[in-house]
């Protein structure tokens, strides 16, 4: 569903990506790890076409980024992100938040829009809510609404940079909760993560970056019992 061949990208000098070579598959979740700096939110970055490339190809759900011809707005329908920093729409309702795309993007029907929307609020826990700003909901409620946002557009790939890091220690768990919950609906899954308990239990594919590369790509499980790399040992050590 997404595949990358021989992509590079640079900032100016900078070789952000290198010659990265990498498929993902329909269903798969992808936990990507790594140290600060190493490349990985601009590597979820580019399968959203965020990030443009310098060279290589990249296809998303059939869609090549390379090719200026193609529409980003298309992909975009398929592939959903939710970021660190939540960024709801602060003069929207919560329920506002989750039908704008699906009735302006999809131009799907107001009632089934609300519908769908006001069941996923359930699902996420936030119905109450549904009548809230952004500015009335602690970090973690917003990050919950942001994925049934997310969800709303019934995409095929979801992308998730570091969605608990600005959270605190106790709503993270919720947001966890959810993301298992968007696993099992067999949504694929690519997450740029510090939770370690995440990327071993409900991923089921773990990426080490660093400077740029792929340096492990493996089972989670066997990853964290044994790193291949001296770096990724390093790495673990600082962490866990
Ligand atoms: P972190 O764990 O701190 O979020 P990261 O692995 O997500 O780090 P990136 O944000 O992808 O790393 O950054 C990779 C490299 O590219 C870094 O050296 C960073 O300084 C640089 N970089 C990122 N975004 C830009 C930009 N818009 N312009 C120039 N350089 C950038
Ligand atoms: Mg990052």
């Amino acid at each position: 569903i997404i595949e990358f061949k021989h992509v590079n990208k640079y900032y100016g000098k900078l070789h952000a990506l290198k010659d990265i070579n990498l498929k993902i598959e329909e269903g798969q979740v992808v936990s990507i790890i790594g140290p600060s700096g190493s490349g990985k939110s601009t590597l979820i970055r580019t399968m959203n076409g965020l990030e443009p490339i310098n060279s290589g190809q990249l296809i998303v759900t059939g869609y090549d980024l390379a090719n200026r011809k193609t529409n980003i707005n298309k992909i975009r329908k398929n592939v959903g992100m939710v970021f660190q920093h939540f960024n709801l729409y602060n003069n929207h309702t919560v329920l506002e938040n989750i039908t704008l795309a699906p009735k302006i993007v999809l131009k799907r029907p107001d009632a089934e829009n609300k519908k769908i929307a006001m069941e996923l609020l359930e699902r996420v826990g936030m119905a109450d809510k549904a009548d809230s700003y952004p500015r009335q909901l602690s970090g973690g409620q917003e990050q919950r609404v942001a994925i049934a946002r997310s969800l709303a557009m019934r995409p095929k790939v979801i992308l998730f940079d570091e969605p608990t890091s600005a959270l605190d220690p106790e709503m993270i768990q919720d947001v966890l909760d959810i993301m298992k919950y968007v696993a099992d609906q067999g949504i694929t899954m690519v997450v740029v993560t510090h939770e370690m308990g995440f990327a071993r239990k409900v991923s089921n594919r773990l990426i080490f970056f660093d400077q740029g590369h792929i340096l492990e790509d493996r089972d989670p499980v066997e990853f964290f019992k044994h790193p291949d790399t001296d770096r990724a040992r390093q790495f673990l050590s600082k962490i866990i």
